[in-house]
């Protein structure tokens, strides 16, 4: 029996759920699997893959009819991020979470009925790809340090700045950004959400950053070189941006969570199908019990990090938000993927070291979980400052 399929997971998914699981499960080992390496390889995935997954209704499955979706919930989202990091797919997984849970929810839950009417039904069936851009060169993990900046003019705004590690940033069509705006409000600075085409003129695409895994999905750098937007370019109110930004983090991190523990179950197939094939001194060194309990250990921590997660994700999707589940929930589950990627690799001896196994490349992969979507830190820090409080100076 699979590891993933151990532990019933009634309280998020229904039998709809997995059903639909079933359904992109076989999809993306049909359509995904066999070009892992090829893709990496060339450095980019083919861009049918967001219409063929558009087409097929998975891209629009937590988004309401109307706008072209399937009128599910972030469940489903998730059901489809898993099965693409449960066969090692970590650049599809990540482009299309970017695309389909990051940037693209806050137009539905922020946006006017023109602006979703104008956005989604196109994203929705993958004609068009979407990224986010929060981080810049000197802001990372301090989103307050944002130097982007929209300023009032002719009844529409300017954008100038730029932004760094942008997923999708190279072949995206629109980028939600976070810029500062004015006023200031009482001395703290006024950040705004905005849908920025990436047609227009000033829309300048800087490098395609070069990382050590996950080469199949673009990062890239972007300029804003005196953008002039129309005024319906602000998506939601004007200087809640901040607010706006921490509610996708939350998803963010849920999501990101739960393509972690996938991940690791992956990590763990390969563990086990290597160990029972290997011999040593005579015998399996899936009987060596030193093994055994190391990998046991690290499959205990991998479920126990799917509780949390899909639990929190029950939560979130029941209207609960800001809680240091969140937090927890990807910190748990990005150490427990990483420790479980390098053990892993480690019972695979010298053949975990040589790039023709897939585990080398899902060890580097994993190892993103702890940076991206808010690291470590920054996820211990949110949980000391819920559950310990800021201390006097
Ligand atoms: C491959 C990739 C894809 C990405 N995709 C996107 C994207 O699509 N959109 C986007 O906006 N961003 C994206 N990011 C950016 C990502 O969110 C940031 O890299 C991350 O938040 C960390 O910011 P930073 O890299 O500037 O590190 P820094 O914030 O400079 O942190 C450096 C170190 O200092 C630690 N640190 C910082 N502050 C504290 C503190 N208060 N207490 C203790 N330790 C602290 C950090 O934990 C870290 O270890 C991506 C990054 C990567 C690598």
């Amino acid at each position: 029996m699979s590891a993933t399929r151990t532990t019933p997971e009634h309280y998020l998914f229904t039998e709809e759920h997995e059903l639909l699981r079933a359904s992109v499960a076989a999809w993306a080992r049909e359509r995904v699997q066999p070009h892992i390496a090829e893709w990496e390889a060339a450095r980019e995935f083919p861009r049918e893959i967001f219409e063929e997954l558009g087409g097929l209704g998975y891209l629009g499955a937590q988004y309401p009819e109307e706008y072209g979706g399937q009128g599910s919930d972030l469940a489903a989202n998730i059901v489809l991020i898993e099965e693409l990091s449960r066969i090692g797919a970590e650049s599809v997984s990540m482009a299309i979470g970017v695309h389909t849970a990051m940037a693209t929810p806050p137009i539905l839950k922020f946006g006017t009925p023109q602006q979703r009417q104008h956005y989604l039904p196109d994203l929705l069936a993958g004609r068009k790809i979407a990224a986010l851009g929060i981080s810049e060169p000197d802001a990372g993990s301090d989103v307050s340090a944002i130097r982007t900046r929209a300023t009032r003019a002719d009844g529409g705004w300017v954008l100038n700045g730029s932004k760094t590690f942008i997923t999708n940033g190279s072949r995206a069509d629109v980028v939600l950004v976070v810029a500062r705006t004015s006023p200031e409000n009482a001395g703290k600075p006024s950040f705004s959400l905005f849908l920025v085409d990436t047609a227009q003129p000033g829309f300048v695409r800087g490098r395609t950053l070069e990382k050590l895994g996950r080469h199949a999905v673009d990062t890239a750098e972007l300029t804003f070189e005196n953008i002039e937007l129309p005024e319906d370019a602000l998506l939601g109110e004007e200087g809640k941006g901040f607010g706006q930004i921490m509610w996708e983090l939350d998803a963010e991190r849920i999501v990101a969570a739960a393509a972690a523990v996938a991940l690791g179950f992956y990590a763990f197939d390969l563990a086990v199908e290597y160990i029972r094939n290997r011999h040593q001194f005579g015998r399996s060194i899936a009987d060596f019990q030193a093994i055994r309990h190391e990998l046991a250990t690290r499959v205990a921590m991998l479920t126990a990090a799917r509780e949390l997660v899909h639990s929190t994700a029950r939560r979130f999707q029941l209207g609960e938000e800001r809680m240091p589940e969140i937090a927890m929930a990807k910190l748990v589950a990005a150490n427990a993927l990483t420790e479980m990627a390098d053990y892993a690799l480690q019972v695979h001896g010298g053949y975990g070291y040589m790039a023709e196994y897939p585990i080398g490349r899902v060890w580097i992969d994993a190892r993103l979980r702890r940076i991206s979507a808010g690291t470590d830190e920054i996820q211990r820090e949110i949980i000391a400052r819920h559950l310990i409080g800021k201390t006097a100076r």
